[in-house]
């Protein structure tokens, strides 16, 4: 089964990242446990791993016995499960979750640093950490530019975080649009999200 075949089940910006690094090339970070490994290796894990639970349901246990498993396989499989792209069902089942599903999911954003910023609102002095971290995270669920700014500019909205003031851009859609460097290159959200995060609940004590 080629990469084409499943990109009618998967969001055109999944980049098949090295589960570890997260590279989408050969070359991996010099620490990296899968340094060496090639793109197409990296590629083809993930492939085994969505065919197979897109054609049938199955447990994780059996997963490992139908295919020639590796911790190359282990790391994928736990990437997409972190990432809602596969998940268990109430069986026990791992089974890809349908684009649409993990689109509503994901428009709100679970791990907590994210959470905490999507629901209290970003305060001055982390508008940039908790703006440039919902649009890696948002880019990192798969939504294109245009959903993307959308989600982020109605946040800013709906949580307040445009009306506390300490911003230069004269609108919402300035300051996203701004930021269309952090969707185009692909940042990680995680340490902007808790750098975010501590000034917020810093600010939420005083
Ligand atoms: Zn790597």
């Amino acid at each position: 089964m080629n990469v084409g075949v499943l990109s009618m089940g998967m969001p055109a910006a999944f980049g098949y990242p090295c589960p570890s690094c997260r590279t989408t090339s050969n070359l991996h970070d010099p620490d990296c446990q899968f340094d060496g490994r090639e793109r197409e290796t990296v590629e083809s894990a993930y492939v085994d791993l969505l065919a197979a639970v897109m054609a049938t349901p199955r447990p994780r246990g059996a997963l490992e016995r139908d295919l020639s498993w590796s911790s190359l396989h282990a790391a994928c499989l736990s990437l997409l499960q972190r990432e809602h792209r596969v998940d268990e069902d109430s069986s026990g089942d791992l089974r890809a979750v349908p684009p649409e599903e993990r689109r509503e999911r994901l428009a709100v954003p679970d791990p907590e640093p994210l959470r905490v910023i999507y629901e209290e609102g970003s305060v001055p002095g982390c508008h940039d950490n908790a703006v440039f971290a919902l649009i890696a995270w948002y880019e990192s669920a798969g939504f294109s530019w245009a959903e993307t700014k959308q989600l982020v500019v109605d946040w800013l909205h709906e949580s307040n975080t445009w009306a506390r003031g300490g911003f230069e851009e004269p609108d919402p859609e300035r300051l996203v649009e701004n930021k269309r460097h952090v969707y185009e290159e692909g940042y990680g959200w995680q340490q902007r999200a808790q750098a975010a995060q501590n000034v917020i609940e810093g600010h939420r004590g005083r």
